[in-house]
């Protein structure tokens, strides 16, 4: 997925690129967060805006990707929304620019930037391409969640014989007196 910067023309580029399968479960391979798995290819969404700077990348997709629940290791669908908003700036200063209409100095290229831009991470691109494969491996790393679970009140497994507490209860609870239980009994988790 690679875009000619000179593609981007004074409106924009707005590009619909498909996220293969083979690719994100290829990026998830490298998750820290483990068990995340990517049944199903995906879109993005992309749009490109030419900076004084650089080039502003604003991104979106929803992935469509399985996990075990934290709680009770059932597999969960869960579709998890990656957004970002990058402004590229290119990695050396490029002295040989035919064109010199951008000679303002960087300090007034700075302070005169949009609330978008403001907003927006700061990354960088080499030559005349951006390759936007390393970006939507960061910005889908960054996406994962924690953890997924089934459902909000997921009762999870029974700590003593392993019962998944939301088909059925096993008697357990009864017996169990445990103080770390105890404790955790009135947070709540997500
Ligand atoms: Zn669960
Ligand atoms: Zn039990």
């Amino acid at each position: 997925m690679v875009v000619q910067v000179e593609q981007i023309r004074e409106g924009g580029l707005t590009l619909t690129q498909p996220l293969a399968q083979p690719f994100l479960a290829e990026v998830l391979a490298d998750a820290v967060r483990e068990g995340f798995r990517c049944p199903a290819g995906s879109v993005l969404k992309v749009s490109f805006l030419r900076t004084s700077g650089g080039v502003l990348v604003e991104g979106s997709a929803d992935l469509p990707l399985s996990a075990p629940c934290k709680r009770c290791a059932t597999d969960v669908a869960v579709t998890v929304p990656v957004r970002f908003l990058l402004n590229l700036v290119p990695a050396e200063p490029r002295r040989d620019r035919a064109d010199d209409e951008e000679t303002k100095d960087v300090a007034e290229t700075e302070s005169s930037g949009s609330f978008e831009l403001a907003q927006a991470d700061l990354d960088t691109y080499h030559g005349k391409t951006i390759d936007l494969d390393p970006i939507v491996r960061e910005q889908v790393l960054l996406a994962l969640p924690m953890h997924a679970v089934c459902r909000d009140d997921c009762r999870g497994l029974c700590g003593m014989c392993g019962q998944n507490l939301n088909e059925a209860a096993c008697g357990c609870e009864n017996r169990r007196v445990d103080p770390r239980l105890a404790v955790l009994k009135d947070i709540k988790l997500n």
